[in-house]
């Protein structure tokens, strides 16, 4: 998603439409990129849109791909590296601890003196994985994590990265967790947090893409992963998620055009969204499956 630490350039396309563009058009143009899977895309009313891809090869794949097909129609793209605005000043502070509801979210470095009795304490060290509650996206998994009862519950951290939201379930009296992320680095770091906390015996680790993995379903799943691949494998996040239980999804803005007019989380017969929370322009959707099942 572009906030692992130590990431301070995103590769990204600038796409430049031309005047008078129709929805058409723009539908089209976004369906050639996705062939590229771009992880997110910038729109923008007045001027160019960005489009962010994973590296800088699949960004030069689609400038190669697609520069003459959309100068033919009057769109230009061009590649930028864009930069992390927050990066610098993160680093600079060093980071600080998070507050999230109950939870305090805190490198070694930062952890509260005396907590306030019910304060719950997750040590993440701030490595390789994404997720230190600095992004607006863990944190409204993390308040929703607590607006769900997780105590007894079997939870599926679908892209754990630092293992933060798999840590705090635990931490919330989860019985079971499984953390799958397809960054072994990511995973090994998720790993070491895990044991920091003492929760190591609560969650099991999954080197696996979770599109192909066989897993087992969960009632509560966490996918906080980008707009696109939330939108590409909402089916699948389905199956995994137990009939009734709860689908946290989260890492798109509430403007984010994935491909779809009604954004990557549309109504489906299988899930009824049942709760949503807004936080610096991202969106966290929360979908119960429905039961019977569809
Ligand atoms: N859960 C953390 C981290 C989210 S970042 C938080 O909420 O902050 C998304 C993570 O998903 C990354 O670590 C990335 O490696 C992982 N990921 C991306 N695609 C995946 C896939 N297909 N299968 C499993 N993990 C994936």
């Amino acid at each position: 998603m572009g906030d692992t630490l130590g990431v301070t350039r995103w590769p990204a396309l600038l796409l430049t439409w031309p005047s008078g563009v129709d929805r058409d058009l723009i539908e089209l143009t976004l369906a050639h990129l996705d062939d590229f899977q771009p992880t997110a895309i910038q729109e923008d009313d007045q001027g160019p849109w960005r489009v962010f891809f994973a590296s800088p090869s699949s960004r030069e794949a689609a400038h190669r791909e697609l520069a003459d097909r959309l100068a033919r129609q009057g769109i230009a793209i061009s590649p930028i590296d864009v930069d992390d605005e927050n990066w610098a000043a993160r680093s600079q502070a060093k980071l600080t601890a998070v507050t999230v509801g109950a939870l305090i979210i805190a490198p070694p470095w930062d952890l509260p003196v005396q907590p306030t009795p019910g304060t719950i304490v997750a040590i993440i060290e701030p490595s390789v994985g994404f997720g230190t509650g600095h992004h607006a996206s863990t944190r409204l998994c993390l308040a929703m994590c607590q607006r769900l009862d997780l105590r007894g519950r079997r939870i599926l951290d679908v892209g754990t990265g630092s293992g933060v939201l798999a840590i705090a379930s635990a931490l919330l009296g989860a019985s079971a967790v499984v953390a799958v992320d397809i960054d072994p680095d990511a995973l090994e770091s998720a790993r070491t947090n895990a044991a920091r906390n003492e929760v190591e015996t609560t969650i099991q680790f999954v080197v696996a893409d979770f599109r192909s993995a066989a897993l087992h379903p969960a009632e509560i799943v966490f996918a906080n992963l980008t707009g696109i691949m939330v939108g590409a494998a909402l089916d699948r996040l389905i199956d995994l998620t137990t009939p009734s239980g709860f689908l946290v999804l989260s890492g798109f803005t509430a403007d984010e055009i994935v491909g779809r007019p009604d954004g990557p989380v549309p109504s489906t017969p299988r899930g009824s969204l049942v709760d949503r929370l807004d936080e610096d322009g991202w969106r966290c959707l929360v979908l119960q499956r429905t039961l019977p099942d569809a």
